[in-house]
C-alpha cells in the first residue's frame, strides 16, 4: 500500500511545525515546504522524519514541484496551506508591491496549491485540504486589513472548493485563528500587550486541524472553523 503523504506550506515554525509534528503523529509521512531550509531541517528533526522541499508557495514553478514530488511520495491525502505573511499597515505605508505580495501569499499561494493538487486528488478520488485563514478575515487588529482582506478571499474560494470537491471525495476546511504564540504574532505585540497566558499555542491549532482530517471536524467540509482563546 502507499504511503499516506500530508503536504504542509509554512512548516518551518509556529503552527505549520506544531502540525507538521502532529499529523507524523497521526500516521503521514511528511512533505514540508517554507523557503527557510533550516527551519524545515529543525522541523523534520523534530518529528522523527520528512521529506523537505525548500521554495517559495508564492511561486507556481515551486507550487508545480511540490505537487509533483507529493505524488511520487504515495497518495496525498492531506494539504495543509499554512504558509501567511502578516504586516500591520496603513493604507498611506502599503506600497502596492507590499499588496502584491500579501495576496500573493496569503491567498494565490493557496489557489496555486489547490489548482496543481485537484487532479492528483481526483485521480484518487478523495483527500483533504486544511486552508488556514485568520480572525483578521472578519475583525482585523488595526492595519491587518490587507492581510484580512486576503484571508477572507480564502474562506470563500474554500467554500467554492469544498462544494465541487463533494463529488470526488475531497474535503476542503478553513480554519481561522485569532491570536497564536508564534514569531508571526511577536511582530505584530509584544507579550506586555497580549500576553501569552490569554493566546492559543500553535499546538491548539495543529489539533484542530487532525480533527478536520480524521476528528470531531471532519464533518465541517466548506465551513470556516473560528477559533480562538
Ligand atoms: P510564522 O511563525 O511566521 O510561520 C510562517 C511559516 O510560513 C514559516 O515557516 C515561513 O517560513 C513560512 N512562509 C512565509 N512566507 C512563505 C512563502 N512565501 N513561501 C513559503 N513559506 C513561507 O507564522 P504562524 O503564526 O505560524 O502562521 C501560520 C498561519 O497561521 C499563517 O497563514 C497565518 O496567517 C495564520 N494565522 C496566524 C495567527 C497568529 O496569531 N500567529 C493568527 C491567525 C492566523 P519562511 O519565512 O522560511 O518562508
Amino acid at each position: 500500500m502507499k504511503p499516506s503523504i500530508a503536504l504542509i506550506t509554512g512548516a518551518g515554525r509556529g503552527i505549520g511545525r506544531a502540525t507538521a509534528l502532529a499529523l507524523k503523529q497521526a500516521g503521514y509521512d511528511l512533505l514540508l515546504t517554507a523557503r527557510t531550509k533550516r527551519d524545515l531541517d529543525q522541523t523534520a528533526e523534530l518529528a522523527g522524519g520528512a521529506t523537505i522541499l525548500a521554495g517559495d508557495v508564492s511561486s507556481p514553478a515551486h507550487v508545480k514541484r511540490l505537487i509533483v514530488r507529493a505524488a511520487s511520495l504515495g497518495k496525498l491525502e492531506v494539504i495543509v496551506n499554512n504558509a501567511g505573511y502578516a504586516p500591520a499597515l496603513s493604507i498611506e505605508q502599503m506600497s502596492l508591491a507590499e499588496w502584491d505580495k500579501i495576496l500573493a501569499v496569503n491567498l494565490s499561494a493557496m489557489v496555486y496549491v489547490c489548482k496543481f493538487a485537484w487532479p492528483v486528488l481526483v485521480k484518487q478520488k478523495g483527500g483533504v485540504i486544511i486552508n488556514i485563514s485568520s480572525m483578521a478575515s472578519r475583525d482585523p487588529f488595526a492595519g491587518l486589513g490587507p492581510y484580512g482582506a486576503a484571508k477572507a478571499g480564502v474562506n470563500i474560494f474554500s467554500l467554492d472548493l469544498a462544494r465541487q470537491g463533494k463529488a470526488h471525495g475531497i474535503r476542503v476546511h478553513t480554519i481561522a485563528p485569532g491570536a497564536v504564540e508564534t514569531s508571526m504574532l511577536r511582530k505584530l505585540l509584544s507579550p506586555k500587550e497580549l500576553p501569552t497566558n490569554q493566546i492559543m499555542r500553535p499546538e491548539d491549532i495543529a489539533e484542530a486541524i487532525v480533527a478536520c482530517v480524521n476528528g470531531a471536524l471532519k464533518h465541517t467540509s466548506g465551513e470556516v472553523i473560528y477559533l480562538r482563546k
